[in-house]
């Protein structure tokens, strides 16, 4: 990497301080029971449907299964939305979901749980100066993840998603593009190693991801050494290196259920386990450590964003219609183009996004 390549902005990762505790909601089973029978008959009076991330909460994915919802990757589950014919789509997941949901559904009322779910890589790249960054480099393309604000989004060229980021940098590599690349500086390294394009990169990382030890995996594998290291990009460059398969959530979940092999270790937030024990019955999964020796980590493997839904305020946005998320117009139409773009490349590449994307 040259010097031009390397990032030179001050650093945008957060400081522990800047990350809430992760707080699962603790339900005894006959509070769980009617909740569930309560936004049931809510989803149906509002004529919602509830879209969910593969790193919620069992009940969660549970409950958008049972009710014709949805469970997937963040912009999977916004396309979902556009072709779901409900008025009203409850987003369990963080905020830039429900705001990628709201631009490409502008005509549906978009709830969210809790607000105040945010990612830390969205929270890394505040978009004035992200704004600033790109103006020092005109000559550019820009080119950001998926976990980002709309106001990010409307400053980029490409939004990309983990599964397709590597085929969007070789794309305009051939082209001759550079590229500036943001948020998540792990996932940008990976997909500047693995197409030799030339990309600066913003200095963001996800709380999560950042969190894996390569010197604890290697520990948790001479105990287990039949298992196979299942590793999503935004881990740290050491992490990724001891993988058997670096992919989005949803390759991951994939490769659970066709890889031969009974032990997997997986380093993406647990909330995906639910999905994978779905999709491989009586397989073993294990976390991948997030301690090394003398280390602490900041979110154990789950994401304390993710972790702020929950059936209590389901229930409650439902019934109050509070939360709603709003992108200004203008940013949305904006941030449409660079998402659209993406879209676009996967379906003339024949590639299939859908269930195949980004964290
Ligand atoms: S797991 Fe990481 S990337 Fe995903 S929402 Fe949480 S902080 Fe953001």
């Amino acid at each position: 990497m040259s010097a031009s390549q390397q990032a030179v902005m001050r650093s945008h990762r957060l400081t522990p301080e800047q990350v809430p505790e992760t707080v699962v909601e603790q339900l005894a089973p006959v509070e769980r029971e009617a909740l569930v029978a309560r936004i049931k008959r809510l989803l149906e009076q509002e004529n919602a449907t509830l879209v969910a991330h593969y790193y919620t909460d069992s009940a969660l994915q549970e409950l958008a299964d049972a009710t014709g919802g949805y469970v997937s990757d963040s912009l999977d589950m916004a396309r979902f939305g556009s072709e779901c014919p409900s008025d009203t789509l409850v987003v369990a997941g963080v905020r830039f979901m429900g705001e990628t949901a709201k631009i490409l559904n502008p005509e549906k009322r978009i709830l969210m749980p809790d607000l105040g779910a945010d990612c830390s890589l969205d929270i890394g790249c505040p978009p004035e100066e992200f704004s600033d960054f790109c103006d020092q480099h005109p000559d550019r393309t820009v080119v950001v993840y998926a976990n980002t604000s709309a106001a990010v989004k409307a400053r980029a060229d490409w939004m990309v998603t983990s599964s397709i980021g590597l085929d969007v940098a070789r794309h305009l590599t051939e082209r001759g593009e550079k590229i500036l690349w943001a948020p998540d500086k792990h996932l940008g390294r990976y997909i500047q190693e693995q197409t030799g394009a030339d990309m600066i990169l913003w200095d963001g990382a996800c709380v999560v991801h950042e969190a894996f030890k390569a010197e604890g995996l290697a520990v948790l594998l001479q105990e287990h050494p039949g298992a196979k290291v299942l590793v999503h990009p935004e881990s740290p460059a050491a992490v990724i290196e001891m993988a058997d398969v670096v992919g989005s959530t949803t390759q991951l979940i994939q490769a659970v259920a066709e890889l031969d092999a009974d032990t997997f270790i997986v380093a993406t937030d647990n909330g995906i386990f639910h999905r994978m024990r779905q999709a491989a019955p009586g397989k073993t999964l294990l976390e991948a450590p997030t301690a090394g020796r003398g280390a602490t980590c900041v979110s154990c493997a789950h994401c304390p964003w993710m972790a702020m839904n929950g059936l209590r305020n389901l229930a409650a946005v439902l019934e109050s219609g509070i939360n709603e998320i709003q992108v200004d117009p203008a940013i949305a139409e904006r941030a449409r183009v660079p998402i659209a773009r993406l879209l676009e490349f996967a379906r003339s590449h024949k590639r299939e996004v859908l269930g195949n994307n980004d964290a």
